[in-house]
């Protein structure tokens, strides 16, 4: 249906009004400019025409005035010329006419143009003549015999074959303009439905995300603009619908994560409440009671780091790396000293200034730390290593654990990923820590790896980017 309001229909009125619109300029100019040239043409001719009677009828001026022949001359160069040729005498009285009867024979011809040629110039004028009902032309030219002049040339002729010529070509350029008018026309649908086509696919699949259906895509056929954002609606209808299942995803997992230290903790407590139980009993289930309750904390705490990562708040500070990894190990040793794992570390000479949040990457390293020990046996050992490069500052944790199995290593940093689901569990693991790890390092535009061999221990990198020197010196 017809709606101004369309892209569609606003397109195709546009431009059929402005091939219209040129098309009559065009063909206004065109028509003026051709009918100029006829005029001019028509009136060269009787110029040339009336100079050659003029040249030829001198003679017979000088002798006595034959008005028979010189009308006998006046309508051969009529005939010649298609028009009516009169000669006048010096005094203006008509002494030839190529018209003979009712010419004008003997009569003075008193006009403009005539008065023009006795002044020595070429006499011109274009009039309507109510007697033969069309436009004429006149031309006038003196005839002279040394300089003196003794009568004049007077040429008339009908417009009427330029005004046929003129008629057939506006017609032809109006029959032009409505052919134009119409392949612009039949055009203008088609783009506008080449380009307005694809948009209204892509609100009706817009319309459609909207109602919750998430899995659109649209069949994108162009590479023009249209076609780009078909192209971008596609991405971003898949990341959209990547991001709402992983969403999904992950709410289900905390659901689950959250499930089973509840239904522990809902045990003990019903087990305290509804059996009597010696005192040494009954501090076991509170000493499970505490470490439950401690696992909910630390799950709720990762998934607060998570969610402060998403919001991409990073409180910016600049400090040196190597002075927050000295920290760490200062306060991670005696647990690594309980454990009989050494805590082995290498710096380089040189500070390592970066920008970011303290806090936050001391909890990767923390991370880093722990898992380290948590995955390796007493005996082993695991050592730090700082480095840096060109702009950025490097750290490896290596240690001599259990290693991952090479199927494992592309899954390690999701969240929730765990190889070994008891293990981690018994060990207060939440499955978040290396996600929290790569999130980290990521949103301060690191990035991080690993290297890992089952049984024979895993090693963690992750980079950073450096502080210009100018703030290394200060
Ligand atoms: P978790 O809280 O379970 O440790 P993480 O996200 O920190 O969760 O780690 C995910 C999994 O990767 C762990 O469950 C463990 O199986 C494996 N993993 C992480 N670090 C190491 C390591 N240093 N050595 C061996 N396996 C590791």
């Amino acid at each position: 249906m017809f709606s101004f309001k369309s892209i569609r229909s606003r397109l195709t009125v546009t431009f059929l009004l402005t091939i219209l619109a040129v098309m009559l300029i065009v063909s206004f100019f065109l028509a003026q400019v051709l009918e100029r040239y006829h005029i001019k043409s028509l009136q060269d001719n009787l110029i040339r025409s009336g100079a050659l009677a003029g040249q030829f009828v001198e003679g017979h001026l000088l002798e006595e005035i034959d008005p028979v022949r010189l009308s006998w001359l006046a309508e051969n160069f009529g005939r010649q010329s298609d028009a009516r040729v009169i000669f006048v005498n010096e005094k203006g009285v008509v002494i030839g006419d190529s018209v003979r009867l009712g010419g004008l024979l003997g009569q003075p011809l008193d006009r403009e143009e005539i008065a023009a040629a006795f002044a020595g110039e070429t006499g011109f004028s274009i009039q309507y003549s109510e007697l033969s009902r069309q436009k004429v032309m006149q031309v006038a030219l003196p005839i002279d015999e040394d300089g003196e002049i003794i009568g004049a040339v007077f040429i008339s002729s009908s417009l009427q074959g330029i005004e046929t010529i003129m008629g057939g070509i506006r017609r032809l350029l109006l029959i032009t303009t409505l052919l134009a008018a119409a392949v612009a026309g039949a055009g203008s649908v088609f783009l506008a439905r080449r380009f307005t086509g694809p948009l209204e696919l892509l609100t009706e699949a817009a319309g459609r995300m909207a109602e919750g259906n998430l899995e659109q895509q649209i069949e994108v056929k162009s590479s023009d603009e249209i076609g780009r954002l078909a192209h971008r609606f596609n991405h971003m209808a898949e990341q959209l619908n990547y991001h709402t299942k992983n969403l999904r995803n992950f709410v289900a997992n905390v659901a689950h994560e959250l499930r089973t230290p509840l239904a522990s903790l809902s045990l003990i407590v019903k087990s305290l409440r509804d059996y009597e139980m010696e005192p040494e009993q009954q501090r076991e289930f509170l000493d499970d009671l505490d470490s439950e309750t401690e696992r909910l904390i630390a799950l709720v705490q990762d998934l607060l780091d998570l969610t402060t990562l998403e919001g991409g708040e990073i409180a910016y500070e600049q400090f040196p790396l190597d002075g927050l990894v000295r920290d760490l190990i200062r306060q991670v040793a005696p647990r690594f000293e309980r454990q009989n794992i050494r805590l082995l570390s290498d710096f380089p000479a040189e500070k390592l200034f970066i920008s970011g949040s303290w806090l936050q990457l001391r909890q990767v390293l923390q991370n880093l730390l722990d898992n380290a020990l948590k995955y390796s046996s007493s005996g082993g050992w695991v050592k730090i290593t700082l480095w840096s490069e060109e702009g950025a500052a490097g750290v490896k944790v290596e240690d001599t654990g259990c290693g991952i199995p090479e199927k494992d290593l592309p899954f390690i940093f999701e969240r929730f990923f765990r190889i070994d689901q008891a293990r981690s569990r018994e060990m207060g693991g939440t499955g978040l820590g290396l996600a929290i790890v790569k999130e980290t390092v990521e949103a301060h535009g690191g990035k991080v790896w690993v290297e890992s061999e089952e049984s024979q221990g895993s090693t963690f990198y992750f980079k950073l980017p450096l502080l210009s020197d100018d703030v290394n010196d200060s």
